[in-house]
């Protein structure tokens, strides 16, 4: 394993805490990274003729990696605090000290997205948080203007100074945004993808799977809408099962489930292509043919019809055959489809009444 690996794993690892998500700790054990790496670049370039300095800035790395270590058994809410201190602390001694208008003081901003996002810290405390920041911020800018600072730097270090500082705070802001806009997209995505399945179970019918009345009739209307534009003549059909009763009476109301079940199969693949298929209610079917006229769709039908009239329904030890009874209606753009679904239904009644098994258009 690359030292790369091994490090991506180790920052990665799981907590101890069973009711808290990692997310969070790592992206401190991060930040706690980088400011270990940050001082200790300070470390390398800062002057080392006083023994305080010489120990400063070692004592800091320490500290940061102090705060990795706890994050691997305390909960995230401690070490966020423990970062949010030692970055307080270190800010106001380096400038103190050091900062001759470097714009060290802007680190402890980092501090304010990184703790704004966070659902377990209350509003009173990020408001605080907030203020501090602000307060120190001031109070170090001031402080450094009005008394100077304690040890001048060469320019070379100034240079390299706040090429870290910039480069650090960049990093650790880039690295909070990223992390929050993952979060916040997971879970939009994962929003998405439930709504979409809510639509689809909402319009599906439960037996069946195929589209329930409410639907397909959302369709139709949709398609309606777009006739005057599109010219295209569409057919509807309406089809009931012959003496379903008997079915259900002889060999049980499962046995007349698993039918409705096998007969959706048919009319799914028997549309595809063609349009759609949907539960009106009980035994009654209502089919759409997209792009058929009446003449077209009945000779569909009459295949359909007869392709039903063959099928042998097994369930259990029993062989099971139906027939089906179909009424069918071009779409009439000046009857409206509520009136054109209404004359297939008469028509699908006139097929019973001579005697089912046909179509009527
Ligand atoms: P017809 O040829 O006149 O249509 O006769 P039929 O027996 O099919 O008509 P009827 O309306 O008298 O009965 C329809 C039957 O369909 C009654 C009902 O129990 C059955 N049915 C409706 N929905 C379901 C269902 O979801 N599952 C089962 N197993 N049966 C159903
Ligand atoms: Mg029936
Ligand atoms: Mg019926």
């Amino acid at each position: 394993m690359s030292f790369f690996e091994d490090v991506h794993n180790l920052l990665n690892q799981d907590i101890t805490a069973e009711n808290e998500s990692k997310e969070m700790t790592v992206l401190v054990r991060i930040l706690s990274v980088i400011d270990a790496i940050t001082a200790l670049l300070y470390a390398v370039i800062f002057p080392h003729h006083s023994v305080y300095v010489l120990v400063f800035f070692p004592v800091i790395v320490l500290i940061n990696i102090g705060v990795l270590i706890a994050t691997y058994h305390l909960s995230s809410y401690v070490t966020t605090t423990m970062h949010c201190l030692v970055l307080a602390c270190f800010t106001t001694v380096f400038c103190l000290w050091f900062d001759s208008r470097l714009g060290h003081e802007y680190a402890i901003f980092t501090l304010i997205p990184l703790v704004f996002y966070r659902v377990d810290f209350k509003r009173s405390l990020k408001v605080l948080i907030a203020l501090l920041c602000c307060a120190l911020s001031c109070f170090l800018s001031m402080a450094t203007i009005w008394n100077g600072v304690e040890i001048t730097l060469t320019r070379p270090v100034m240079l390299c100074a706040t090429l870290f500082n910039s480069v650090s705070i960049t990093l650790k802001l880039i690295i909070i945004s990223v992390y929050y806009y993952r979060k916040f997209a997971a879970g939009e995505s994962k929003i998405v993808a439930y709504s979409k399945k809510l639509e689809q179970l909402a319009g599906a019918d439960a037996l069946t799977g195929l589209s329930n009345r409410r639907s397909i009739e959302d369709h139709l209307n949709m398609m309606a809408e777009k006739y005057p534009t599109l010219n295209q003549a569409f057919s509807i059909a309406i089809c009931d099962i012959d003496f379903f009763k008997i079915v259900n009476d002889t060999y049980g109301h499962d046995a007349g489930d698993y039918i409705l079940t096998q007969l959706a199969e048919i009319f799914k693949s028997f549309m595809s292509g063609k349009g759609k298929a949907a539960r009106w209610g009980g035994e009654e079917f209502l089919l759409v043919f997209d792009k058929l006229n009446g003449d077209d769709a009945f000779m569909e039908l009459s295949r359909l019809r007869g392709q039903i009239e063959k099928t042998e329904f097994h369930y259990k030890s029993n062989t099971i055959c139906i027939t089906m009874t179909f009424g069918l209606e071009e779409y009439d753009f000046y009857a409206g489809i509520q009136d054109t679904i209404a004359h297939a239904d008469e028509k699908l009644y006139q097929g019973k009444n001579q005697g089912r098994n046909c179509v009527i258009y």
